[in-house]
């Protein structure tokens, strides 16, 4: 069996002998933005008959950290809109076993939730900003208002999370430009900022993927011009490779799914709104919590046979390819980014 013992704790280990102790949550497909790269125009949501319940997801999560799960990260769509979700943080919050509970969030409901969200234990947030210009940011989220995001950010910064970092989808003619900028908006406010590499996932008819690519070694080249770069090696337990800014002690870091793949450091799944547990954020490779739960309920240790066997078959890695058709047809917001 993928699963080991080590001081009584027990821990979760694909059969690539990968540890698995990072769980992404994602408690609702719904957005109240429509990013370009994450949706295309038309979407169909989960109906809503056909999500967990927040009790659910709780179980889920308890479930997760009794097979050793360290971390939990609450995501979506956008995580904030999904009503009473702060009892779900508080919930998940007081798990023992677990080390840290942190949140990606477009910063939309940020003004009115920063402060709920510290006190139900949260730590460190991500929040998506692809844009200091409010045309341009509107571009991008399609229905997006900067000012909201920004006054979001001040909540986050004035409540005092340990860390808040940026999240930025770099897409060529479209934000390429103001890389540098954001990187100083980020340094000027203390927080950290790391560029993503936009992954084909979802078919978007907005524009061509392959077309936007703006790799991390351009967007590094482009910041270079600013800023001098010293590589370190710290880690946040995820793929991002970090760099230090000489001049600001800031943190950049590079998500680089296609230019520097990242699948054999790999250490999470990821749990969608319907309960399908995914084992690869670039492969269909599943399996349905929801079921288990729901054809034993309250049988804990079914539902953590489930999640023991799931190690069986999560795959080696990813395989993105720009040029192609994508092969995953879950659009990011369904995945839990
Ligand atoms: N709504 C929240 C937000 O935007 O932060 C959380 C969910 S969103 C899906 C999580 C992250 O995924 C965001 O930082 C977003 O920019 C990123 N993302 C969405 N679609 C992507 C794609 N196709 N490629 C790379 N990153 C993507
Ligand atoms: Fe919503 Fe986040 Fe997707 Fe943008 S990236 S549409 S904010 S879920």
């Amino acid at each position: 069996m993928d699963v080991k013992t080590n001081n009584q704790q027990e821990v979760l280990i694909d059969k690539f002998n990968r540890i698995v102790d990072y769980v992404r949550i994602s408690v609702t497909d719904r957005c109240d933005f429509r990013c370009v790269y994450c949706m295309d125009d038309e979407m169909q949501f989960v109906p809503r008959a056909q999500l967990l319940t927040l009790e659910e997801i709780s179980k889920i999560a308890q479930a997760f950290t009794e097979l050793g799960v360290k971390r939990i990260r609450i995501t979506g769509g956008e995580p904030l809109i999904r009503r009473n979700v702060i009892q779900l943080f508080e919930d998940i919050g007081q798990l023992p076993g677990l080390d840290e509970l942190v949140l990606t969030t477009n910063g939309s409901q940020l003004t009115k939730l920063a402060q709920p969200l510290k006190d139900a234990g949260v730590k460190r947030i991500n929040i998506s900003l692809d844009s200091l210009d409010a045309e341009k940011f509107k571009n991008i989220t399609r229905v997006g208002e900067l000012d909201k995001v920004i006054a979001g950010i001040d909540a986050a910064i004035a409540v005092g999370f340990e860390k808040i970092k940026l999240n930025t989808v770099i897409l060529k003619n479209r934000n390429h430009d103001e890389v540098i900028d954001l990187v100083r908006y980020a340094s000027d406010q203390g927080m950290d900022i790391s560029f993503i590499e936009e992954m084909p996932l979802g078919v978007i008819g907005d524009h061509d993927r392959a077309e936007v690519f703006y790799s991390s070694d351009e967007i590094k080249n482009d910041l270079e011009k600013a800023f001098t770069l010293v590589p370190t090696t710290e880690t946040t337990g995820g793929p991002s490779k970090y760099y230090k800014l000489t001049e600001t002690g800031t943190r950049v870091g590079f998500i680089s799914p296609h230019s520097h793949n990242f699948c054999e450091l790999c250490n999470r799944v990821r749990l969608t709104c319907e309960g399908r547990l995914l084992l690869c954020l670039g492969q269909e490779h599943s399996v349905d919590l929801r079921k288990t739960l729901r054809s034993y309920p309250g049988d804990m240790e079914k539902l953590k046979q489930a999640i023991r066997d799931s190690m069986l078959i999560k795959p080696k890695g990813h395989d993105f390819n720009l040029t192609e058709k994508p092969i995953i047809f879950r659009h990011m917001n369904v995945t839990g980014g």
